[in-house]
């Protein structure tokens, strides 16, 4: 019965682990693209993915024990009355001194030490993820452990509470209950040598002798089932505090979903009164923002770092939804209208352009799953990257990261605006961040852009003003407000904080230029 129990909440339990999977992870494509920059991914997958195979323990192993368990505690407490419930009883006050013990070990002021002994090692924990994460650092500053003073604590704070919980609270009653689970004879032989002499005065010696024999390895058993309650309790425990991490997950909140999704009319994209603040941030990244971009005009957002340009570039896919006020992609609100339709209309370059350990024909048509290998390497050139197929020994069938293949950041840029190309949406949101390019990876990164952009509405998150000069219009965003708007020669004219960065800028390059000579 229990190797066919076994069996049954085996299935049970990959399957439910499963499922805890699929629904997590279908959970997660309905969350906003603003949701995975604020939780990393090995977080979500450490929540979701080891949370899932912390629930096996308890469904697999534990539920067939729980079960085994309660039936034996029954069967124990009518078996002992049975044959002599005088033996019975010596056996059963193992077992009611063993459960006291325990008691006394969780319960009263006992319950706040061990919650504080298991605090200390959270923190403990904790800090050690620290230290690792600092021994980069540790080692170019030529520091020691020691130096990590908040980890050396911990792990002192940790060793006090463990020794205090340990030679405090346990050590009596621990040993106690290890003495009669282990030793159930301790009650057993002094009950049987009162009985003895009895049953061989009315000749029952025999049936006694069997008696004995059978509570002396009933006994035994007594300590195998409360061991096994204590280890379904751990398996309770673990299977609790994983459910909580999957809750984290699957109570993440998701894209609100129109019901009556609208089409949008073009590409035209339009910030209408646009505030927003992020989740916890005491002052609103983006305040009162209106502009509006025509169907293939180029607009810029320049200003100083912390502005809020990444902020505005990402509402507009629904990164996160606005906190008033509205964004319009085609004149339809994009809350309006259905998330995969907004998708299709946008190219995204961000600064940190990931690529999949995969070849590179995959890396680009993940944009469009349906494009032809003639197609991929027509994007490909179209964004600069001929130079990069030549010398990776597969060309586009090359994988990225394998064998030794790694691309510079300048060149994974051009592999993901590859992939923008190929996208060919009607709207193209990117960041112009060629800040790690070299030279040379720039000029073609400059190019690959003018062939992305032509013919699109493009918003660029520009970096250096020499990129902007030629942008039908640039906003000018200080504190999260457009505070200047125009062409490049308009503002320079009037004078306002554009002016005064277009000066900087020009010193810039002068000192550059003479500092060279
Ligand atoms: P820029 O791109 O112009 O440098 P950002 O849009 O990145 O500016 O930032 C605008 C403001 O929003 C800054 O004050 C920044 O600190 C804040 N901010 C940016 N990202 C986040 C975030 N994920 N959570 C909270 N605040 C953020």
């Amino acid at each position: 019965l229990y190797f066919g129990g076994l069996m049954c909440t085996h299935l049970a339990a990959f399957r439910t682990a499963a499922n805890i999977r699929k629904r997590g992870v279908a959970h997660v494509m309905d969350a906003p693209l603003g949701y995975f920059d604020a939780n990393a991914s090995g977080l979500i997958r450490g929540r979701l993915d080891a949370a899932a195979a912390d629930t096996e323990t308890l469904l697999a192993h534990n539920l067939a024990d729980i079960v085994g368990t309660i039936t034996l505690f029954f069967a124990m407490l009518v078996l002992m009355f049975v044959f002599d419930w005088r033996m019975g009883c010596a056996c059963l006050l193992a077992a009611v001194i063993s459960i006291l013990t325990m008691f006394a070990m969780m319960g009263g002021k006992n319950a706040r030490i061990m919650a504080e002994y298991q605090a200390a090692q959270d923190r403990m924990t904790k800090a050690g993820t620290e230290y690792v994460r600092g021994i980069p650092v540790v080692k170019i500053f030529q520091q020691t452990v020691y130096s990590f003073k908040a980890f050396q604590q911990a792990i002192e704070e940790y060793s006090t509470k463990a020794e205090h919980y340990q030679a405090d609270v346990c050590r009596v009653p621990q040993s106690i209950n290890l003495t009669v689970t282990e030793g159930a004879f301790v009650f057993l032989v002094p009950a049987a040598i009162f009985l003895a002499p009895g049953a061989l005065a009315d000749g029952s010696f025999a049936g006694f002798v069997t008696d004995f024999a059978f509570y002396a390895v009933f006994s035994a058993i007594i300590s195998t089932a409360l061991a096994r309650i204590m280890f379904a309790s751990s398996g309770i425990m673990l299977a609790g505090t994983a459910l909580g991490r999957i809750r984290m997950v699957v109570e993440a909140p998701a894209l609100k979903v129109p019901e009556h999704p609208k089409a949008p009319q073009g590409s035209q994209v339009e910030f209408r009164d646009v505030s927003f603040t992020y989740d916890g941030a005491e002052t609103p990244a983006l305040s009162h923002v209106s502009f509006t971009v025509e169907p293939g005009q180029t607009v810029a957002m320049v200003g100083p770092s912390g502005g809020g340009k990444t902020t505005a570039a990402s509402l507009i896919p629904r990164f996160w939804d606005v906190s008033s006020g509205a964004v319009l992609v085609g004149g339809v609100d994009v809350r309006d209208m259905d998330p995969h339709v907004l998708m299709d209309q946008i190219a995204f370059v961000f600064q940190n352009s990931r690529l999949f350990k995969a070849s590179i024909l995959e890396n680009v048509r993940a944009a469009k799953p349906e494009a032809t290998r003639e197609q991929v390497l027509a994007a490909l050139m179209a964004a600069q990257c001929g130079d990069i197929l030549e010398k990776l020994p597969k060309g586009m069938d090359t994988v990225i990261g394998a064998e030794g293949t790694y691309l510079s950041g300048g060149e994974q840029q051009r592999v993901s605006l590859a992939r923008a190309i190929l996208k060919d949406a009607p709207i193209v949101v990117l960041d112009e961040a060629t800040a790690f390019a070299d030279p040379e990876n720039e000029a073609l990164i400059q190019k690959a852009f003018a062939r992305l952009t032509k013919g699109r509405t493009v918003i660029m998150i520009a970096h250096r003003l020499s990129t902007v000069t030629g942008a039908d219009k640039i906003l000018v965003l200080d504190q999260g407000r457009v505070v200047e708007q125009g062409a490049h020669d308009d503002l320079v004219a009037a004078g306002g904080l554009y002016a005064r960065m277009w000066a900087d800028y020009n010193q810039a390059i002068r000192w550059k230029i003479t500092s060279e000579q």
